[in-house]
């Protein structure tokens, strides 16, 4: 498989997805029409998608046929190409969660909870993971030998989790609990690059975890040449997010959160602490 990040707007990812050996292919996220029609005419976009495409050409970008939005959740910075982008390339399957109908503009296919489908030989399943919204959903894509990837919108971000908009914290809580069970060799694609700012709260909460100070070096690095810090495993995340560490002796000393409380309720008072620490995520 290859994948293809789009940026959009100010901080958005949209993706292309693409299955090599049948050129099927589906974009997670048409976040905005402009830059994803324009990935996929003219190969526009960062350094990182200009490459991306360039190789993409090489195994016959041509035939690339875009069967399927894959929409994470309703939010508008998520879903504000589905029309266009939809009705431009001829797609007749826009999926996301049952519980969005109504909210994803041109939806056609309404998933359940380890719902399975196929981008041409690609597999994809569905994890229903509400806390950022109710029907945000994460899809997991396999296909050996490759490493699985998943794409899991704004409720896990490289290095934190998305804000508690319709969802509370046990929701969100059990929501990671499943992305963090995941082949630990999963690549994670998340909705927006906020990965430097995350891992600023990261080290502010767990100052002596060396693979937080790791990540923020791997970060800056790409982020100075203009790459995305997309594709970090979640054996990557389970070391350094701490939204994915509510046990930390650490985190919960520098927050104040005592021995007894649950993994939900620390996750709650994380996710309260980064609230306060900047606007964002
Ligand atoms: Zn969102």
């Amino acid at each position: 498989m290859r994948i293809v990040p789009i940026p959009c707007l100010s901080d958005n990812y949209a993706y292309l997805l693409v299955c090599r050996e049948t050129k099927e292919a589906a974009i997670i996220d048409a976040s905005e029409a402009g830059p994803v029609l324009g990935a996929i005419d003219q190969g526009a976009g960062t350094q990182d998608s200009r490459r991306d495409l360039a190789s993409l050409a090489n195994h016959n970008r041509e035939d690339v046929r875009i069967v399927a939005i894959l929409s994470t959740h309703h939010h508008h910075d998520h879903v504000g190409g589905n029309e266009e982008v939809r009705s431009k390339l001829g797609i007749d399957r826009v999926y996301g969660h049952a519980s969005d109908r109504g909210r994803i503009p041109g939806q056609t296919q309404y998933l359940q909870e380890n719902e399975t489908f196929e981008i041409g030989r690609l597999k994809v399943r569905v994890l229903h993971i509400p806390g950022h919204t109710l029907g945000a959903v994460a899809y997991v894509v396999t296909h050996e030998p490759d490493d699985p990837v998943v794409f899991t919108g704004d409720t896990l971000l490289i290095g934190g989790c998305g804000r508690l908009f319709e969802g509370d914290p046990p929701m969100m809580s059990e929501s990671l609990s499943k992305l963090a069970a995941l082949d630990p060799r999963t690549k994670v694609y998340c909705g927006h690059e906020y990965t430097e700012s995350n891992l600023r709260f990261a080290a502010h909460v767990e100052p002596s975890n060396a693979a937080i100070a790791q990540a923020r070096a791997k970060a800056s690095q790409l982020r100075k040449e203009g790459r995305t810090t997309m594709g970090a495993t979640i054996a990557d995340e389970l070391s350094y997010n701490p939204f994915l560490r509510t046990s930390s002796p650490e985190i919960r000393r520098t927050l104040g959160i005592p021995d007894s409380a649950s993994p939900a309720e620390a996750l709650g008072a994380i996710r309260k602490a980064k609230d306060a620490f900047k606007i964002g995520a």
